[in-house]
């Protein structure tokens, strides 16, 4: 990491000006062959590495997170772990570097790590991943579906069937598969918690087959949440804005837009990773004891519904 691309952490609880509290646009242009290493974006990427204060609040839990190595997974992996949680992780096997740290960092807190990579569009490897992560965790108290993939395109012209059933594999159908196995295995006071995106609501049109999947994690998450409410299991989603994360410079929007990204928002800037992590650690543990079937935005001041 050379100092000019050091990170730029914030202190959690210092009242600060939120416009102020991480860099803005313009950014230089970043591109990435998806998915993308949040270790070679400009600038780094905040995930509470230096700053994230745990308190406990999920003392001896178990949580398998996807997409854990980069971005909003790895700050909730990091947060998690400093709340006192063993957590399992998943990514792509190309994200094994980004992976490694989070495994040091989660380690660092005297907690458990299991590195599960593996490609959640292979149902196999989904449906093994929870029973893997189960093994090798005593059990599953909290998952999060986090991985997501986000390819932009100009017009529908330009989606592919491949394309497009690669977005939904990913985003939907892997989010499915992992949840089906993942209830047989969590009892009442666990917690699932999906991320869908403010492209459900505010679909942009370059984002047609991806704030589609966003818009279909919103109705699962909710017809869930009312399935599973009698074993006491929780389902909530999270929807953030634009967050500072590899999904963007690897495909997830033009250069032009990286280099602007976080701009349309009222703060004037991308969210980074971090400032998520708090609403995820809400989420699963038991201070949102009535929250279910529920989506809570990070939008940096755009309207979410
Ligand atoms: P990210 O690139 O850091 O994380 C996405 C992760 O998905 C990758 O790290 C990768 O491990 C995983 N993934 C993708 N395809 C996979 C596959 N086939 N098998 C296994 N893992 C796979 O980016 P992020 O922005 O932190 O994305 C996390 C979630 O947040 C996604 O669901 C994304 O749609 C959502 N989201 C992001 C933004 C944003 O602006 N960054 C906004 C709204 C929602
Ligand atoms: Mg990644």
């Amino acid at each position: 990491m050379s100092d000019q691309n050091a990170r730029q952490s914030q202190p959690q609880f210092e009242m600060q000006d939120p416009r102020a509290q991480y860099p803005a646009p313009p950014f230089p242009r970043q591109p990435q062959e998806a998915p993308g290493l949040a270790s070679a974006m400009q600038p780094l990427p905040d995930h509470g590495e230096d700053s994230y204060v745990g308190l406990g609040r999920l003392r001896g839990r178990r949580a398998l997170i996807t997409g854990a190595d980069s971005g909003i997974g790895r700050a909730v992996a990091i947060a998690f772990a400093r709340e006192g949680a063993d957590v399992a992780l998943n990514y792509l096997p190309d994200e094994e570097q980004d992976a490694r740290e989070v495994v040091a960092l989660i380690e660092a807190e005297g907690r458990r790590a299991v590195a599960l990579p593996g490609d959640i569009t292979d149902e196999a490897f989904s449906r093994e991943l929870v029973t893997r992560a189960v093994k090798e965790l005593g059990g599953l108290d909290i998952l999060v579906n986090n991985a997501g993939k986000q390819v932009t395109q100009p017009g529908i012209a330009d989606i592919t069937t491949e394309q497009f059933d690669l977005t939904f594999r990913t985003n939907v159908y892997a989010m499915f598969w992992i949840t089906q196995e993942a209830v047989r295995h969590m009892g009442a006071g666990g917690s699932i918690i999906n991320t869908t995106s403010i492209q459900a609501y505010r679909p942009s049109p370059t984002l047609l087959d991806y704030a589609s999947t966003k818009a279909a994690i919103v109705a699962f998450t909710q017809a869930l949440a009312q399935q599973l409410g009698e074993k006491g299991i929780r389902v909530n989603a999270v929807a953030p804005g634009p967050f500072w994360t590899p999904l963007q410079p690897s495909g997830g929007q033009t250069q032009e837009k990286v280099m602007e990204f976080g701009k349309e928002t009222p703060f004037g800037r991308p969210g980074q990773p971090a400032e998520l992590a708090a609403m995820y650690v809400f989420l699963a543990s038991q201070e949102s004891s009535y929250t279910s079937g529920s989506t809570l935005g990070a939008t940096g001041g755009m309207v979410l519904f």
